[in-house]
This record gives C-alpha cells, structure tokens and sequence, in this order.
C-alpha cells in the first residue's frame, strides 16, 4: 500500500562477482611477467654463452700466440745447436783442432735435450736420444717438422713433446734430422697462469688430433686422438679460430669450447670450461629473477588476495544492506497491511497539515484514491467543516498537551454526517518533523443504536405509537394536570381476532394490521393520546367532562372504526375489537390502577355474549377474580388427581360399528365444581399449564388403551386433542415415544387431533414435526375443520389420516344449502385424498342420514353416545363385541358426561 524504495543490492550490485575478475587480471599480469623474465633470461642465456664462447676463443687465440712463440724458441734452440754444428764440423774440416769441439748452449728448464742426428740417426752431437724414442720422432725424409708425444705418464698426463726438424748443410742438403725433447709442463705452465675456473682447461692438441697437453692435467686423454670429433671433421678444415660445444672426454659434461691453430706449427689451441661454469652468472640471474618473480607473484597474490577480500566484505555490506533494505520493505508492507485492516479512518499529517499517510478507512471515508490524498491540505477534504476545531486540537498535541480523544462529527465522502471518536497524537518523522497522527473510530451506529433503543424504550415498533411503559408516565402526568372536577377516561382495546390473521397470514400481515388499527385510533381520536399496550392490545387516555356519555360516544366511535373489515394481502379479516373503559377519579387515581380496570372491563368484553364496549364495574372486576382463580385452581389440578379422561365413541357410518373414542379432558374442582374444558383449557394455554397436562392426557389414554387391550384382546383406537402451545418437536416426540414404548401401544392405535388453525399457522416447522409424528406410527387428524382459513389445495401437503368436519356445518345439516354443499365438497376431497372424513357433533338421524348419502365414512356425535366414562368404554366394547350394540343407537345415558 506504500510505495517502495528498490532494494539497495538491486540498484548497485556489480554485473561480475570481483573475485573472478580479480584472479583473470592477476593471472595475466603473472604470466606476462613470467613470459618477459623468461625470454630476457633465454636472450642473457644466450649472451652468457656466447660471451664466455668468445673468451675462450680469445683465450685459445692468446694462448696459440704464446705456444707459438714457446715453439718458436725451441726452433730457435735447434738452428742454434746446427750453426753450431756445422761450424765445428766446418773447423773440423780444415783441421784447426785449437778450436774446441761443438758445445751445446745451455737449455731451458724443460727442455729435457737437443739431439743432432745423422741420416742413419745416429747422434752427431747433443744429448742422446732414448733407446725407446719412437720412430716417428724424426723427421721422415720429406718432412720438415715432426711433433711427436710419447713417455706419457697415465696419471699426470705428463708426457714428453718431441719437435723434430731436417738437419740441413749450409747447401740446404739434407744432413741428418735435429729433435728437441720437452718435458709437456713446458707448455703446461704457460697456461697455468690463466685462472680459468675448477672446470676451465687449456688444451694443446696436435692438427692430427692429438692430444699432446692439457691444463690442468688430466688422467687418460693425453695421447688420445679427438680426429673424429666435428672440431676436426668439420671446424678446423674451414676455420683458424671459432668456438664449439660438446660432452668432456675426460668427465663427460656438457662443456663449451674455444679455439685456435698455432701459427706455423700444426698445433691447436682449445680452451674449455664447462657449460654449467659458464652459466653460473646466468644462473644466479636466473635465481635473482625467479626471486623477483617470486616476491612479484607473492605480493601479487597478496594484493589480489586484499583487493578479493575487500570485494567480498563489500559485497557482503551491500547484501546485508539489501536485505535490510527488504526488510524493511517487508515491515513497511506488514504495517501497510495492519493498517489497512483496521476498519478506522487513520490518517497523518505533516507540520504544514499535508497528509503524509492515510490507510484505506479513510481513503474510503474520504472517497478518494490514496494518490488523491497524499500531499493535499487536509482543509481539501470533504469535511472541511470543523477544520477549525480540529486544527486548535492539532496545535494542543503539537505543543506537548499529550493525545486528545474527542468525539467529533464528521461530513463522509457521501456527505453523511458521521459521529467520530478522534484520538490525535503527535509523532516525531524519521526526519525529525512533528506529525500528527489521528485515528478516528465511527460511533455512528452506536450513537444511532443508543438513540434506537431510547425509542424502543418508549415506543413500540410496528405502530410507532408509544409503548405501556410510556404510555402510563403520560397518563400520570394527565392526572396531576387535571384540576378539580375535570376527568381523564382511559381505554383498554384489543383485537380479539388478530391471532387469527397471524397465524394464517404471519406476523408481518399482523404488523401490517397492526398499523393500520393505529392509524384507525388515531384519525378516530385525535385528541386522545393512543399507546400500544402489548400484542393485540391498544391504550389511550383523554381528558373529558366527567360524564360517561362522551366517554362512551369516543369508544363507540374507535369500535365502528376497527369493526369494518381489513384487507391483508387480496383478503378481508375482521379484527374483533374489544373496549374497555375506566376514568379518574371514579375508577381510581393511579395511571396503573386505571389501565388494569380499563383492562378487567375490555376482558368482559371479550367475553362470550358482551357488549364489545364495557365500563369497568366491580362486578367485571369479579370476572376476572374468577379467572385468576380458576387459573391458580389449575395449576394444582394434575397434582391434586383432579383431572380425568372421558371417552366419546367415533363410530363407522355404513356399518355403525365403533372404530375408535376420542379423549376428552374433564376437571372436577373441589373449589369450583365441573368446570368445562372450553372454560379451562384456553386458560391452561394462556399459562402454559397446557404442555404438562397434554402430556399427562396422552400418557392417561394410553394407560387406558392397554387396560381394554388387555381386557378385549384387541386393539382400541383412541384420538387425543393437541393444543398449538405443544408443539415443541424437543418435548413432544420424546413424550409420544415414552408413552407409547412404556404400554407397548400397537402403531396406528393412537391418534392426535390437531385443529385447522394450529396447522395452518405460519409455522414452518409444522410440516417436518407432522413428518416426525407420522414416522412413530402415530395418526393424524384435522380437527375442526372448515373454521379456519385453510385452502383445500393444502390439504394434498399434509400427512394426516383422518379429517373431522366442524360441528357448525354438521348443526345446519339439512336446513342450509351452503352447508351441505361445503360438507359434500370435503367429503369429496377428502375420498380425493383417501382420508377418512369424520362428522362431529351429530345429534339428529336426519343428520345421519345425510352424511351417510353423501359418502361421509365416520361419525362423533350425542347422537350415537355423549363422552363416557373410561370403565363405560369397557363395558360398551364388549357389548358390541358379544354383537348385540345396536347401531345408531345411544349408550347408556348414566355414562355420558358432560354431553
Ligand atoms: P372438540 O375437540 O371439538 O371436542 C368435541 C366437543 O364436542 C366435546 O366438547 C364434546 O363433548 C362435544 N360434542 C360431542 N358430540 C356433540 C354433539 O352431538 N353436540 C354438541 N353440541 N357437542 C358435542 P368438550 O368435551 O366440551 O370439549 C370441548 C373442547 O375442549 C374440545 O373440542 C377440545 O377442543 C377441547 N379439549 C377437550 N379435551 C381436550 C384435551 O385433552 N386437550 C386439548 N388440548 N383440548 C381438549
Ligand atoms: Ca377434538
Ligand atoms: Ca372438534
């Protein structure tokens, strides 16, 4: 009902979790990083070795420069010791013997001696060679220089070098062969100078590709031939100088090589080192690197890792956000939906009088949309009266005077004034401002209920005439009034026959009756004050000259006015007025007093053979003492044993037999005598007293149906009368059932007489009650009938067995044609609907007669036999049993009671 701001995280959430994102960039940058130190490391790996490649080629290049020099001077050596030579050899020749023998010069440390051969090798001078020198030391005859290695020392690699030349004459002739033999630490030494590192050598190899020196010594490899290795295959037939790569000879790693011929002498220069020496620099870059990498990718991580965990708490900030946004949300819609619940108008307003929320109530008060209302002045709304007061209320609350509760009248939407309960409060916004809230609760229908039930205690309804109770506070008030000879008559009227138009037609048709009666007093006596009393009874009181005869002229005017017939619905009913009169100060000086003689004097009235206009009179008072006496008599009557049951025979028109007896209540007092049931029993009904005597007369009957069963060995139909007041579905059924079960009365034996008029009474319930009493075996009989107003149609509805014609047709049987022709029209309905038609009161054979010839099955009547006394039953049973009960005839007279 609210509108609703949209969740936070709905507005601000990322389209991407961080997170993801986060790990791609750094990934990335990782690998662009591994990516750039790995080709910067591949590119100084590169650089590295070819770096160190072309140190060692310089050095090989500086160290052949050197052996070339170191084999220059043992060539220098060996042309020294031939001049030498030949110049002895030359004195020798010319016989100057003065001169001393050739000597050679003293040699260098390492050259082990200096040989001068002749062309057969023997020694022409110097140091003798060996015995085990081999062969190829010397020179071959076409050779001018021969190196040789032998001697070699396994361990040290320490060998001897031999340098062999031509021995040539002065001529240039081939004289012999001159060899210098070197100790190889000769050379060995020159390289010692270099540092070249734990696996760095200086290798000195003959062009033939063999070893002849290595620096450091090494075991096994001196005297070894390397020709087939691609740096004497390949790299030496095309280049002086380069450098090469292979796996050591001596401790087969990967090494790089340098190298160089040795100018003039077939010699080459090789300087190595092994790779992974020559590498080291490289690799401690590459350590230093893959460390930066390291610290790089840690701190990356770390980074990332600071950046993901921020990106998380934010997310989980912004989500706790969201749902407290929704929360709230969802609070603010459970308060829309209370407040739209609660049926009271409520409503807020702003410190400028704007609304600010209203809840449906009062959107429905005011008739207007919510989006009408919000943001309008409240003075805009359709109870624009009463602003004023409303805002000094609102100022009151606004200036700390707490919440005032005042009722108020409010003007509705459809400009109906309405009575409020406003309860007004202050409220303090989120934003700080002084609202007020106003809760209003509708009163109207309570003030309208209070105002009704002021009415109802004054006034009677249907009328609208004042009631009893009011009715005598007037009259009161009329007496106190009245000054001395002046004189207040006061009428008790009723409508004697109302009962009968309610029962027939309902209680709205006797409201409606009842209304027009009203209307009929008042337009009939329009001075005089008119009050409905109770049920069929009117009041009215009026002031007159003291002299009965205006008094009587008024009451006879009322009684023409309410004798004419009525017309309810499409037809006429006559209401039996009754008046009673009584006046002040003659009849008594109290309202109350007045009304109850006023009333003792219309019961007269009422009464069978009266005048219908009555004066009170203390012998009318008498009456009414009687019936209050007869009633109290009553009461007492069950208990007492006062009560008992005559029987009078129903008795079979074409055969004259008995087929059953109806009950017939009589009451013999100690105090009043033989009092007649028409006298008691509408007294009995009036007090209620009715529903225990009925069903002590149902329980009696059947009590005497099982003494004849028992005594006849048959069965003895019996009809009881039902009065209206017992029909009560809750008691009587039980009651029927009781009595029937506790003395085993066959079904169909028993019998109940209900009269047209209770039957027909508006009464709904009646139908399933006849239903109820028909599904206990139980008969039914319409008593009376042709008195009451019921259509022959009706008849088909109801389950009755059994149709008792009124005694008022069967009197005028044979003198009047109506009566006859409404006897011959039930009695052809009733074999319509294959009921039994029964004839009451038949006093003549010629009534007999009649009934006989217009098909009419049964008959009750003096007749055949007044009402007998329960052991006469007996007797007269058996008497038609034995055969010998005449037909038609009367019953004893001595037991016919009360005929
Ligand atoms: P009802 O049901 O119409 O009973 C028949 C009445 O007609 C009886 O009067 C009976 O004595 C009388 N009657 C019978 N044959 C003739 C005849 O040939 N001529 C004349 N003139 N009258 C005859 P009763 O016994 O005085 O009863 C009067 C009414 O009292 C009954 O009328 C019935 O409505 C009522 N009543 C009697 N006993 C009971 C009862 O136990 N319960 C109830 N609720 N009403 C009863
Ligand atoms: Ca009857
Ligand atoms: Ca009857």
């Amino acid at each position: 009902m609210f509108p609703l701001n949209k969740p936070f995280s709905a507005r601000h959430a990322p389209a991407l979790p961080p997170q993801p994102r986060l790990c791609i960039a750094a990934i990335a940058l990782l690998a662009v990083m591994v990516l750039g130190t790995a080709l910067s490391l591949t590119a100084s790996y590169h650089d590295t070795l070819r770096q160190e490649q072309n140190n060692l080629r310089n050095l090989a290049t500086a160290f052949s420069a050197q052996t070339a020099s170191a084999a220059y001077a043992l060539d220098r050596l060996l042309d020294n010791a031939r001049e030498d030579y030949l110049e002895s050899t030359a004195r020798a020749a010319s016989g100057d013997s003065q001169r001393p023998a050739m000597r050679l010069p003293p040699l260098p440390r390492d050259v082990l001696g200096i040989s001068l051969l002749d062309q057969d090798g023997h020694l022409l001078a110097g140091s003798p060679l060996p015995p085990d020198m081999p062969a190829n030391t010397v020179p071959g005859p076409d050779d001018t220089l021969a190196i040789t290695i032998s001697g070699i020392d396994a361990a040290s690699g320490r060998g001897i070098l031999t340098l062999g030349r031509p021995l040539l004459d002065d001529s240039g002739k081939r004289i012999g062969a001159m060899v210098a033999r070197i100790d190889s630490v000769y050379f060995v030494n020159l390289y010692a100078q270099v540092a070249l590192g734990d696996g760095g050598s200086i290798t000195l190899m003959h062009a033939d590709g063999t070893m002849l020196a290595r620096g450091p010594a090494a075991a096994g490899v001196v005297g070894r031939s390397f020709a087939g290795t691609p740096l004497f295959q390949s790299q030496l037939p095309v280049s002086a100088f380069g450098t090469f790569e292979a796996i050591s000879p001596t401790h087969g790693v990967r090494r790089i090589y340098g190298y160089s011929k040795v100018r003039s002498y077939p010699l080459v220069m090789i300087a190595g080192m092994d790779k992974e020496d020559a590498l080291a620099f490289w690799h401690e870059r590459v350590a230093i690197a893959a460390g930066l990498l390291g610290l790089a990718t840690l701190s990356l991580c770390v980074m990332a890792w600071r950046i993901s965990r921020d990106a998380a708490r934010r997310s989980a900030l912004i989500e706790r956000l969201g749902a407290s946004e929704a929360r709230l949300a969802r609070s603010a819609d459970y308060l829309g939906s209370i407040l739209g619940a609660i049926a009271s108008p409520v409503y807020v307003l702003n410190s400028q009088r704007r609304f600010v929320l209203v809840n449906d109530a009062y959107c429905r008060f005011a008739g207007k949309r919510r989006e009408e209302l919000l943001g309008r002045l409240e003075q805009e709304t359709p109870d624009a009266h009463g602003a004023g007061e409303r805002e000094q209320t609102y100022a009151r609350v606004l200036a700390g005077g707490g919440d005032m509760v005042d009722e108020t009248e409010v003007v509705d939407s459809a400009g109906q004034m309405r009575t409020f309960i406003s309860t007004t409060s202050r409220l303090i916004s989120d934003t700080g401002e002084a609202q007020i809230v106003c809760v209003r609760t509708d009163i109207s229908e309570r003030k309208m209920a209070e105002v009704r039930l002021a009415y109802l205690a004054d006034f009677d309804l249907p009328t609208e005439l004042p009631n009893q109770a009011r009715f005598l506070r007037t009259l009161d008030a009329e007496i106190h009034a009245a000054g001395g000879g002046e004189c207040v008559g006061v009428m008790a009227l009723s409508l004697e026959r109302l009962q009968e138009i309610i029962d027939l037609m309902g209680h709205a048709a006797g409201d409606t009756v009842l209304r027009q009666a009203a209307q009929l007093l008042r337009q009939a006596a329009p001075d005089a004050s008119v009050a409905r009393t109770m049920g069929n009874q009117f009041a009215l009181s009026i002031r007159c000259d003291g002299e009965r005869g205006s008094l009587a002229a008024l009451a006879a005017r009322l009684h023409g006015a309410l004798s004419d017939a009525v017309a309810v619905g499409q037809r006429d009913f006559y209401l039996g007025p009754a008046i009673g009169i009584a006046s002040f100060p003659d009849d008594g000086s109290a309202a109350g007093e007045l009304l109850r003689r006023a009333d003792v004097a219309r019961h007269r009235a009422a009464g069978e053979g009266q005048d219908a206009v009555q004066f009170f009179s203390e012998s009318s008072h008498l009456v009414l003492d009687e019936r209050l006496a007869m009633e109290s008599q009553l009461r007492q009557a069950l208990q007492r044993g006062e009560l008992r049951l005559a029987y009078q025979p129903k008795v079979d028109i074409p055969s004259g037999r008995i087929t059953g007896f109806e009950a017939l209540l009589r009451w013999t007092s100690p105090v009043l005598g033989e009092v007649p049931p028409t006298r008691f029993i509408p007294i009995a009904e009036a007090s209620g007293a009715i529903v225990s005597i009925g069903a002590w007369v149902v329980a009696e009957a059947c009590r005497h149906m099982r003494a004849w069963q028992d005594s006849l060995g048959r069965q003895v139909k019996v009809a009881v009368n039902l009065s209206p007041r017992q029909f009560q579905r809750d008691a009587l059924i039980p009651m029927l059932r009781q009595c029937l079960a506790a003395n085993s009365i066959a079904p169909g034996s028993l019998e109940l007489e209900i009269t047209e008029s209770t039957v027909m009474a508006s009464h709904e319930d009646i139908d399933v009650l006849l239903q109820d009493i028909r599904s206990l075996g139980v008969d039914i009989a319409i008593d009376d009938f042709g008195t009451g107003y019921s259509s022959l149609a009706y008849l088909k509805r109801l389950p009755a067995q059994c149709l008792k014609i009124d005694r008022a047709f069967i009197r005028d049987l044979g003198h009047d044609e109506e009566s006859l022709a409404i006897v011959r029209t039930i009695v052809n309905l009733c074999q319509g609907l294959k009921m039994t038609v029964v004839a009451e009161g038949v006093e003549t054979p010629r009534q007999l007669e009649l009934l006989r010839e217009l098909g009419c099955h049964a008959y009750q009547g003096f007749l055949f036999s007044r009402p007998l006394e329960a052991e006469a039953v007996l007797s007269l049973l058996r008497a038609q049993d034995a055969g010998d009960a005449p037909a038609g005839s009367s019953a004893p007279e001595a037991n016919a009671i009360n005929g």
